[in-house]
């Protein structure tokens, strides 16, 4: 299956050779056809399945070629993810002479809405800025031909429901929408009833399913070890890092604590203003900084590729975190590696997990107390039953006793 023979034009493929991608994903495979014959569409898609461009280059082929003015809207949850679709789609667009804006909170409206006057034809926006700029009558979204939702339940969780309702309202009743989402939760169907009735599902595995390039492990550990066993694990790491914690002010401390420690550290979180979560995360993409401590929110729109390791330093409080917490891993087809430090109080949460996971009850070595944690055997979206070896084990070289696989 080639690129081509989706039914994309040349501009648009000329787009697609320079950003190097050979080959479309299952979504793209499935998704790009029926975008471009005009129908409605909800996506349900593994995290780093190819979702942008499985929506953005149907977006670009629909648009190249006509009216310049706004006529896609794309909505995203976060200022990070809004920053990376909005790079993503203008890579695509390189040789279409179709113009991506972006609106996102934290920084000057006047600086966006230059940019509007410049030039327009897609706008990649955050729920509350958009409507800013809507009541300021800086935009109107009375030409948009194309909607896109990206990442619905991330948005109903961050409480934007209101906002995406006000946003629809708003626009043309002829359109075609399309609708991201991991998982369906009831207000998102509330939303697809009201908005998309007629929209085809396309679903890549089963919901909420994990990457299969991601091998999963656990140690259960005390909650006092952590910082001791999280160093251990980082120092035998030679690749990009990310590790995940349940609260802002946790994830400056631990960011803090490894900095000090004399590591290539660094802590993203929603307190930090949109500049300096950009420094952050230019500097981690860049290798700069290899271990990116962060919370849920502020890691949705990280599109690193070259995730190594993603852990668990707070066990995340639900399934679907769990999900896109290690989706930040084994991206666009390559191996990655997830490894959860769970305390005894962690312990219920992580049994969901592991259950979800594998569909067998957890192993508990029965190790005792130890430097390294005890070890839960990890289940695996498909990496399981390789060995742990030294890299990437809580405990590390420390011992061989403690291996969590
Ligand atoms: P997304 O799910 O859109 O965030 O994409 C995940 C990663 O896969 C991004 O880094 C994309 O650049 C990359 N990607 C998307 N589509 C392809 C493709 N067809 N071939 C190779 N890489 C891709």
């Amino acid at each position: 299956m080639t690129f081509a023979s989706l039914g994309l034009s040349e501009p648009i493929l000329r787009g697609v050779r320079a950003v190097g991608y050979e080959t479309p994903t299952d979504i793209q495979a499935s998704a790009i056809p029926k975008i471009l014959a005009g129908q409605d569409l909800i996506g349900l898609g593994q995290t780093g399945s190819g979702k942008t461009a499985a929506f953005g280059l149907p977006m670009l082929e629909k648009l190249v070629g006509g009216t310049p003015g706004l006529r896609g809207l794309i909505v995203v949850p976060t200022r990070e993810l809004c920053v990376q679709v909005a790079e993503n789609l203008r890579q695509y667009a390189a040789f279409t002479g179709l113009h991506v804006c972006t609106a996102f909170g934290g920084v000057d409206m006047s600086i966006q809405e230059s940019a509007f006057k410049r030039g327009i034809d897609i706008v990649v926006a955050c729920p509350g800025r958009l409507i800013d700029h809507l009541e300021r009558r800086n935009l109107t979204l009375e030409k948009v031909q194309i909607v896109v939702l990206d990442e619905s339940d991330r948005m109903l969780d961050m409480g934007f429901m209101p906002q995406i309702r006000r946003i629809f309202i708003r626009l043309p009743q002829e359109r075609q929408n399309l609708l991201f989402s991991a998982t369906m939760p009831k207000e998102v169907e509330g939303l697809v009833h009201d908005f998309l009735p007629h929209a085809e599902r396309v679903q890549i595995g089963t919901r909420s399913q994990s990457a299969k390039t991601i091998q999963h492990r656990f140690a259960a550990v005390n909650v006092t070890e952590k910082p001791r066993i999280l160093e251990r694990l980082l120092e035998n790491e030679s690749g990009k890092v990310l590790v995940f914690v349940n609260k802002k002010i946790g994830c400056e401390r631990l960011g803090n604590t490894l900095k000090r420690d004399g590591m290539p550290a660094d802590a993203i979180h929603g307190d930090k203003g949109a500049e300096q979560r950009h420094v952050v995360l230019q500097a981690f993409t860049r290798g700069k900084v290899r271990f990116l401590v962060a919370t849920d929110v502020a890691a949705r729109g990280i599109d690193v590729d070259d995730i190594d390791l993603v852990v668990n330093y707070d066990f995340p409080l639900g399934l679907e975190d769990y999900i896109h917490r290690t989706g930040r891993t084994g991206r666009a087809g390559r191996s990655g590696r997830a490894v959860s430090l769970v305390a005894p109080s962690e312990k219920r949460l992580f049994l969901a997990v592991h259950r979800h996971l594998k569909g067998e009850a957890p192993v508990d070595d029965g190790g005792g107390e130890s430097r390294g944690g005890r070890g839960y055997r990890g289940g695996g979206g498909g990496g399981s039953g390789r060995s742990s070896g030294g890299r990437g084990r809580p405990g590390g070289r420390s011992s061989s006793r403690h291996a969590t696989s």
